[in-house]
């Protein structure tokens, strides 16, 4: 609300604040597993900040931290550059934020009403975990990295060698080089079977099953990542060196004939209008899923219109998360053991 007020230098100063602590944070979510602030409390700094330079856009600071995506990956593991970077998702909180990304699109593509009314989505929950990407060689898996910075990610292949929902080798015809990406995580029973050891241990607890699954997978002894129960699913394409599919659905389609498990929530919408039907079923059901969910990705299921268009800063302008809001109470489930 003070925001209008700000004069130039001030404004310049807040944003600088802003960015600097934005940076902070990320350090500790995303290098550390381990975040300062709730998740509510970072998505209102960064709101701030998006505010403050709609104001003062020429005030942006240098190299801002809230430009960048996830963190640098960590020393320790080996670094891998993405054939094609990994960003993250432009977030929305209502059906008015949904429909302004809405219209966002069809104007960019030139669409007139019709057109946009008929343009397919694919719904799929929205994942609790940490992104990774997973590259093979004529079917064979031969490196998976996590996202980083977006542009380089760590090398974690040995980790992943251990999840057991990881095909080592891709059923069928495959392409001779593609990055498939995914999100691991930790179930929510495993999650509070983790913590209990944890703490049994006397280490500190993990936030919630995002660090958890982070924390498990950025390990340098595999023989640890191991003994975590990592789930995964897939869900998009980095590279490919052909094309394979037409429609982001069939693609999924392709992804389980090959052997990944594919979130069986995932829906194709006939048009952005069924969205939100969608968005609340998924949260009635949240509370019964097996994993922790923040919302629900919306993704346009024509790759060319996908391919046109591209991205825009840190995330593509063909998908949005809706996110539920933050506040929201999970449901937790019987506590079993775990060998940390
Ligand atoms: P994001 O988590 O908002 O969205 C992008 C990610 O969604 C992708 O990288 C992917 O991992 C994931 N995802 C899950 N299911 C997916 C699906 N079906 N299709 C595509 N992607 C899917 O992006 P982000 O930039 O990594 O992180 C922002 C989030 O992290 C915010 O919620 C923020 O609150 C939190 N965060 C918190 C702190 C803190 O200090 N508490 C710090 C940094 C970030």
């Amino acid at each position: 609300p003070d925001l209008p007020t700000l004069t130039p230098t001030q404004a310049r100063a807040e944003l600088a604040r802003l960015a600097e602590l934005i940076g902070r944070y990320n350090t500790a979510y995303y290098a550390d597993d381990a975040p300062e602030v709730s998740d509510a409390d970072y998505d209102a700094l960064r709101q701030r900040y998006d505010a403050l330079l709609a104001l003062h856009p020429e005030a942006e600071p240098e190299n801002s931290a809230a430009r960048a995506v996830g963190a640098a990956p960590d020393s320790a593991f080996g670094k891998h550059r993405h054939l094609v970077p990994m960003l993250s998702l432009d977030n929305v909180f209502d059906q008015a934020e949904f429909e302004a990304f809405i219209s966002r699109a069809t104007r960019f593509l030139g669409l007139n009403d019709e057109q946009a009314q008929a343009l397919a989505f694919v719904a799929e929950p929205k994942i609790d975990g940490l992104s990774i990407s997973l590259t093979y060689e004529n079917g064979q898996f031969v490196r998976g990295t996590t996202r980083g910075d977006g542009t380089e990610g760590e090398d974690v292949t040995a980790n992943l060698r251990t999840l057991k929902d990881l095909p080592l080798q891709l059923q069928g015809r495959a392409p001779e080089l593609i990055e498939i990406r995914g999100e691991v995580f930790l179930s929510k029973e495993h999650f509070l079977a983790l913590n209990a050891a944890q703490e049994a241990l006397g280490r500190k607890p993990f936030a919630n099953p995002r660090n958890a699954a982070a924390g498990s997978l950025r390990q340098l002894d595999p023989r640890v990542t191991e003994r975590r129960p990592l789930s995964l699913f897939a869900y998009a394409m980095g590279f490919c060196s052909e094309k394979i599919t037409l429609s982001h659905w069939e693609y999924l389609e392709q992804l389980q004939a090959w052997g990944f498990p594919v979130n069986p929530l995932s829906q194709r919408l006939e048009a952005a209008s069924g969205a939100e039907a969608f968005f609340d079923r998924i949260g009635q059901e949240r509370a019964a899923l097996a994993y922790d969910i923040d919302g629900v990705v919306y993704k346009i299921d024509n790759l060319t219109l996908q391919e046109r268009l591209g991205f825009a800063g840190r995330a593509p302008r063909w998908a949005v998360a809706w996110k539920f809001p933050a506040e929201q109470a999970i449901t937790t489930l019987k506590t079993i053991e775990i060998q940390v």
